[in-house]
């Protein structure tokens, strides 16, 4: 395995690498007072939209969203790997890359991986042909020899060693098949009865080559022909395949229409050819999971609209409420999301094929905006008929409007949910602000624990402070060289707390020159996104010493307001019981930081 790369190489690299230059050499940029400007590579248009900040060593665009560091660009544009990225910027900087655990790492281009899944998907082809019980099953399911070659769809052979037998001869034949996510390892206690080595991953299914969006192979999906378990078998994740990122069926949708305007997501990967068969082009599946912010940001980079077709059964519509779930925090004016629920029993695959593509398309017309949906859904859940019952609605409807950026698209969902609760649009606007705003979208299941928790109207009225603070930090990191951490920050219980500590920390003990280098320092962190949004974010603060000073003000009131509270609470006890020794130190601290709080110059 090669080495993990050191972050202060990655902090040396973004330092000596110049955004602009490496953006340059790929897109023509027009310099536009302190920025750069071009047309996007990210989406059509005509007027540019896309900004590149040699301060700040970050680009963005104001059409599609797109936006990151130097890193970032040559993995969007390049389609490179995070590591393939570093190496292409070293290169440029003359540095060589190191690898933490000594030995120089070995070249483990990706080169031989896509060798190895293109040679495997030209083998399943193979197989299908050789294999009548494959075809006559895709020719039951009404699949035209036609679409089955446009799709690349294969067969794998029902052995151990089908794949292995071809193309594993030597150990690093057999290493490189490993990687690529096509055979298995043995694990040691059959190897007993079976001796040691690999067997292939999948075998006796009809293969579905899985492609990037140049149509290199980088995956597969394979599915059963009778009701065996499991019934899809995916690649698992690899170098190349990360099945949270990709789409099934988008190299093809853009391969038959050079402008998409609109991609449909369905659950399946017959559902997918299908429905190409039929002439609905625009179909994609995700790969059997839910639809994540990544598949919605590659999607929206793409076209405006995207519908979600799901079944009509429970399970469609518990796929298609997680797909809502997901996407709240990516809608925005100029993007539309609609849901689309076919009559209980059908799916695409079957439903397309029974009615026709005309028929089929017909339907889209009645798909539910993501608004309408989101009320309908809270609205069955709770009562609007009685008060009680309309409140709750306000707390249902919290985390996920919250989190859905503060945009046209926002104030016309608030208009829409005022309605239904009978209650001027302000006065809800309010209450559903004052569980104060979310640091970023939830990213994971495991945020929604925080989305609740920053739903939680603790602090209303004045959540804005952390984020203020997080947000200048991002646009100038230098400022946080020279700020003091109190421990009582530490202390405060709000939302974000824990990152601004650890960020203002970070940036004292070890400085970052930019924005670009600040993110890199978070890529494998959940705040990464959180805080390259907060970068795309407008900053009204001219300069460092102007973000210095609104950082050390807001610390200063966060501290003040945690101090009062707590104040409150132990001189209330000190009146019915002694307080402990700490509690009095404690106290002692918070008078004194009341008295600096209550400086003319802080009083605000
Ligand atoms: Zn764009």
């Amino acid at each position: 395995m090669a080495g993990r790369i050191p972050q202060h190489f990655i902090d040396e690299l973004i330092a000596r690498t110049d955004i602009v230059e490496v953006i340059g050499s790929r897109v023509p940029l027009k310099r536009a007072g302190r920025e750069f400007k071009a047309c996007c590579p990210f989406h059509d248009e005509k007027t540019p939209s896309f900004w590149v900040s040699p301060d700040k060593q970050f680009y963005h665009c104001f059409g599609c969203g797109a936006h990151g560091t130097a890193l970032g660009f040559l993995m969007e544009y390049d389609h490179a790997s995070f590591v393939e990225a570093v190496e292409d910027l070293a290169a440029r900087a003359g540095l060589e890359v190191p690898r933490e655990g000594g030995a120089a790492a070995p070249q483990q281009p990706h080169d031989e991986l896509y060798v190895a899944l293109e040679r495997a998907a030209l083998f399943f082809r193979q197989s299908l042909s050789g294999e009548a019980r494959a075809r006559d099953y895709l020719a039951k399911r009404g699949l035209t020899a036609e679409i089955i070659q446009r799709f690349g769809i294969g067969y794998a052979p029902a052995r151990w060693d089908a794949l292995l037998d071809r193309y594993g001869g030597t150990d690093d034949e057999r290493q490189v098949l490993l990687r690529a996510g096509l055979v298995i390892e043995r694990q040691p206690d059959t190897a007993r009865t079976q001796g040691p080595g690999f067997y292939d991953r999948f075998r006796d299914r009809v293969m579905f080559p899985i492609r990037d969006t140049r149509g290199r192979t980088i995956g597969f999906g394979g599915r059963v022909m009778d009701g065996s378990e499991p019934k899809y078998l995916n690649s698992p994740e690899t170098e190349l395949f990360h099945k949270g990122r990709e789409l099934y069926g988008l190299f093809e949708a853009r391969q038959a229409t050079r402008s998409l305007q609109r991609l449909m997501v369905v659950e399946g990967y017959m559902d997918v050819v299908s429905l190409h068969q039929a002439g609905v082009t625009y179909a994609v599946a995700t790969l059997g999971t839910a639809t994540t912010p990544d598949h919605l940001q590659r999607i929206f980079r793409l076209v405006g609209e995207v519908v979600f077709c799901f079944d009509g059964d429970r399970a469609g519509r518990a796929a298609a409420w997680r797909a809502l779930e997901n996407a709240v925090g990516e809608v925005k004016q100029g993007r539309q999301v609609r849901f689309l629920f076919l009559p209980e029993g059908h799916d695409p695959d079957t439903l397309v094929q029974e009615e026709g593509a005309a028929a089929f398309e017909a339907r889209l017309a009645t798909a539910l905006p993501l608004s309408d949906y989101l009320i309908r859904e809270l609205s069955g859940r709770t009562d609007v008929g009685s008060v009680d019952g309309r409140a709750r609605l306000v707390e249902l409807a919290r985390p996920l409007v919250n989190r859905i950026p503060s945009d046209v698209y926002r104030e016309l969902l608030v208009t829409q949910l005022a309605e239904v609760i009978r209650m001027p649009a302000g006065r809800l606007a309010e209450l559903l602000a004052s569980g104060g705003p979310s640091p970023g979208p939830a990213r994971t299941e495991s945020q929604s624990a925080r989305v609740q928790r920053v739903a939680a109207p603790a602090f209303a009225g004045r959540g804005n402070l952390v984020r203020q603070a997080i947000s200048l930090l991002v646009h100038f990191p230098t400022a946080g060289a020279g700020i003091p951490l109190s421990e009582v920050l530490e202390r405060v219980d709000r939302p974000g707390i824990p990152l601004l500590v650890e960020l203002l920390a970070q940036l004292r003990e070890d400085p970052v020159p930019n924005t670009g280098a600040l993110l890199e320092r978070w890529r494998s962190r959940p705040e990464y996104a959180p805080l390259a949004k907060l970068a795309v974010g407008e900053c009204l603060v001219p300069d460092e010493a102007a973000a210095a000073a609104e950082i050390c003000s807001a610390l200063e009131r966060l501290v003040a307001e945690h101090a009062l509270a707590r104040l409150e609470v132990l001189e209330e006890k000190a009146r019915t019981e002694p307080l402990t020794a700490e509690e009095k130190a404690e106290l002692q601290g918070l008078l004194r930081t009341k008295a600096q709080a209550d400086r003319p110059t802080l009083a605000k």
